[in-house]
Parts: C-alpha cells; sequence; structure tokens
C-alpha cells in the first residue's frame, strides 16, 4: 500500500471528509482491520485564503510547497491537494517534489466521460468557475463542454463557501438555492454537474438532483485509494 500524502484544511472540514472516505475504502477493499496509511498537512486556511482574495497566489503555493515537501520527506508516496481552488497551483507544486499529485480535476473528468457525459455544470469558488486553470483543463484535456452559472448564481455559490461550508455551516435555505442553481444548469444542457468545490458535498447530495453529481471530494479520495493499493 502506498503511502497518501494530504495537503488539507482548505477547509478542514472537507479533509475529515476525505480522511473518512480514504479508510471506508480501505476497509471495504482489505477488510479486517485494515486502514489507509496516509499522512495529512493541515494548513491555516485563514492564510491561504487571504492570499486567494488578495491575488498572491504565487505566496499561497509556498505555503502548499512547503507542505509538499513535508509530506515526501516524511515518507508519503504520492499527494493530494484537498481541495479544487487551490490547483491553479499545482503545477508549481508538482515541479518542487519528486512524488507524483493526482489532480483533482482529472480524475473527475476520467469519471464525467466514464458516464457518457459530454456537457456538466460547474459549481466551485468563483476562482475555479471564473479563471481558467480548471474549466480548459476539463475543455481541453477532456474535451467536456463546461457550463457555469450566470454571475449572480456564482456570487452566491462564492458567498455559501467561504461564509458558510468551509466554517461547517449547513444552511437549508442555501441548500433550496443550490438546487435552483443546479436546476438552471440542466435547464441550459448540464448533463450532469461536478461539485467542483470540496464542501459543497456536505450540502448536496445525488438526490437533491436529477442528472448525475459529480462530488470531487468523493471522487478524488477514491482515486487516491486506487492509487494507493495499485500494483
Ligand atoms: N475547498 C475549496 C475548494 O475545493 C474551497 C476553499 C479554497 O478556496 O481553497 O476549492
Amino acid at each position: 500500500m502506498k503511502t497518501i500524502g494530504l495537503i488539507g484544511g482548505m477547509s478542514w472540514e472537507s479533509s475529515s471528509e476525505y480522511y473518512r472516505i480514504i479508510n471506508e475504502a480501505v476497509k471495504a477493499k482489505l477488510g479486517g482491520l485494515h486502514s489507509a496509511k496516509c499522512i495529512l498537512y493541515s494548513v491555516d486556511f485563514a492564510e491561504v485564503e487571504i492570499l486567494q482574495r488578495q491575488n498572491r497566489w504565487s505566496d499561497a503555493a509556498e505555503i502548499l510547497i512547503g507542505a509538499a515537501k513535508s509530506l515526501e520527506n516524511g515518507g508519503a508516496d504520492f499527494l493530494i491537494i484537498c481541495a479544487n481552488t487551490m490547483h491553479k497551483v499545482a503545477d508549481d507544486i508538482q515541479a518542487q517534489v519528486r512524488i507524483p499529485l493526482l489532480h483533482i480535476a482529472d480524475v473527475t473528468a476520467k469519471q464525467v466521460k466514464q458516464a457518457g457525459i459530454r456537457k456538466v455544470g460547474l459549481l466551485g469558488t468563483r476562482y475555479t468557475m471564473e479563471e481558467d486553470f480548471y474549466t480548459k483543463r476539463l475543455r481541453d484535456k477532456f474535451t467536456l463542454d463546461v457550463l457555469i452559472p450566470n454571475a449572480e448564481d456564482r456570487q452566491f455559490v462564492n458567498q455559501v463557501i467561504f461564509d458558510e461550508l468551509v466554517l461547517g455551516k449547513i444552511c437549508q435555505s442555501s441548500k433550496r438555492q443550490f438546487i435552483h442553481i443546479i436546476e438552471r444548469l440542466v435547464n441550459k444542457g448540464a448533463e450532469g454537474i461536478i461539485l467542483g468545490c470540496t464542501e459543497i458535498g456536505l450540502l448536496i447530495k445525488d438526490e437533491d438532483c436529477r442528472v448525475p453529481i459529480f462530488d470531487t471530494t468523493k471522487i478524488h479520495a477514491l482515486a487516491a485509494v486506487d492509487y494507493s493499493l495499485s500494483g
């Protein structure tokens, strides 16, 4: 079993989901008393979030590069960044370590394609929805057609992520709004929805939508388990 290096804390609400999903999957696959070999480096999200807001991405990358190097030195065989947004600097992190980084958009896009879906809606932070580091990768590398919500809906989704979900607040009124936003994407042709922020799965579940949901937290955590257990 390979040791998974988790760069977490963005936010810890979703990192704890990663930890649970990873261990449950290893237990289901190997049985008995088996659990995952993993190391979690959990950053202080306040330090990262302010750098995101100030557009200081290389400073934010430095924090994650420090975490990645610690994980590598600590014995991790590969890395996952437990967030979508910070994949904006995934290449910078990969360039500073020798162990591979399992990209959240790649493992998600593979699942979307496997489901036979071509046009997919994307929810996430404003960075993930509006900048091209994520949508361009889905489009260019996986030939997916990516739909994002309108400006007002994007603003709402982003606000709920930063004012509620990363703080562990689950509000039914926000959930209802998210369902409306998803419905608008489906009406525009989305055949599936990527929950492209690792906390959205705390709010939106499969049964809330009439099209398939691709929860990046679940997909990424399970992909890490598959890689960890692969030859
Ligand atoms: N967990 C988040 C994500 O998946 C949002 C927090 C952040 O801005 O890093 O993008």
